[in-house]
């Protein structure tokens, strides 16, 4: 059951979306037409998530690299290096899909574990989860994993990554400590729900040291598909110092800044609400607070182990204890629109999912 006695709803208090610093709109998954199943060319591309205000985008082609000359580290928005990755199984292109966010070629022996043919069925599947993990445990920093589509129906059901959570549990341990594992949370070809429940099966096998953040990604292959989800970073710690101009005065990121949030957790995933959360120092017993800030009309809600509901606000602020050594273990925070987004063929949430904090 909710407790809500402990969450104070300031409505009255810096009520408004300008009052919420702008953090940097990254885009973390879209096809060029260096994808066979798209046509989109990068300049085109990129105008038109300029035009969203974009301030990143890493572009992820099917099983090949971006052009050299197509990355852009100065000028906004940054074009940063990725792929997606099908992973064989049972045989190409049949498989669930991984991106590598900032790898910039894909050598033999990456292409080796990606692509050899292996039954799902353990220990093949496993062997290669195992041989892709340890490529990325070898490359750090520099590359990070993102599970893509969780729940994806297609390519003849082989597309999802459920089936093979224990050999994925088992090869991600394998990461160095710090090291995350991203999940997609919103997938315009993945049911959130499901995805949002495995993020949390995932999440019990978590920890600070192998913490896995959830994303939200367009996976674009047309203009038509951009700007259903992305993140927003809030570069430094706990949100701090995150206030910059508004665009389109503002300056480009470092391509730096953007990696390090991500490796950190210092960003929300979100279809469209704003979601700010941070923690502070809080007079003793607690010792920390968690504040959560979004704009009015957003309903807010603090969940705990297996994303269980703790507590809900009505917004736009929700405060919260964080009493050390007790408590959830870990929270994360969700700011749901009551205004359902249409996509067709398909209903899509309106939602913000802040990182877990471990208490
Ligand atoms: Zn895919
Ligand atoms: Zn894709």
């Amino acid at each position: 059951m909710a407790d809500t006695a402990n969450v104070h709803a300031e409505s009255a208090r810096n009520s408004g979306a300008g009052n919420i610093a702008r953090p940097l709109k990254v885009q973390l998954h879209v096809h060029s037409e260096r994808s066979l199943d798209s046509h989109w060319p990068v300049q085109e591309l990129r105008r038109h998530y300029d035009q969203l205000g974009f301030d990143a985008i890493f572009l992820t082609d099917h099983d090949r690299t971006a052009r050299s000359q197509e990355l852009s580290f100065e000028r906004r928005p940054l074009l940063l290096p990725g792929s997606e990755l099908s992973l064989s199984m049972p045989f190409w292109p049949l498989g669930p899909h991984l991106v590598l966010l900032g790898v910039e070629h894909i050598p033999l022996d990456l292409h080796w574990a990606a692509h050899r043919s292996s039954w799902p069925a353990w220990p093949w599947g496993r062997t290669k989860l195992h041989d892709l993990f340890a490529w990325i445990a070898r490359h750090q920093p520099g590359v990070l994993p993102v599970l893509a589509h969780l729940h994806w129906p297609g390519n003849l059901g082989t597309g999802g990554w459920y089936p093979y959570l224990d050999a994925l549990i088992d090869a991600w341990q394998q990461l160095p400590p710090g090291l995350p594992l991203l999940v997609e949370l919103l997938n315009p070809h993945s049911p959130t729900d499901q995805d949002r429940r495995l993020w949390h099966t995932l999440l019990a096998a978590a920890s600070p040291q192998h913490p896995v953040w959830g994303v939200g990604s367009d996976d674009a292959h047309h203009s038509d598909e951009a700007g259903q989800a992305w993140v927003e970073l809030w570069p430094g710690v706990g949100g701090q110092d995150a206030s910059h101009p508004a665009h389109p005065s503002r300056p480009a990121p470092a391509a730096e800044t953007v990696y390090q949030a991500l490796a950190h957790g210092h960003f929300v995933a979100t279809s469209g609400p704003p979601l700010r959360v941070a923690v502070e120092p809080f007079p003793l017993p607690a010792g920390r607070e968690l504040l959560a800030e979004t704009v009015p009309g957003i309903h807010l809600r603090l969940v705990g182990r297996g994303g269980q509901l703790v507590a809900e606000s009505d917004g736009p602020h929700m405060r919260w204890p964080l009493p050390r050594g007790i408590g959830q273990g870990v929270v994360q925070v969700e700011a749901y629109s009551p205004a359902a987004r249409t996509v067709p063929g398909t209903f899509w949430p309106n939602v913000a999912f802040s990182q877990p904090i471990w208490t």
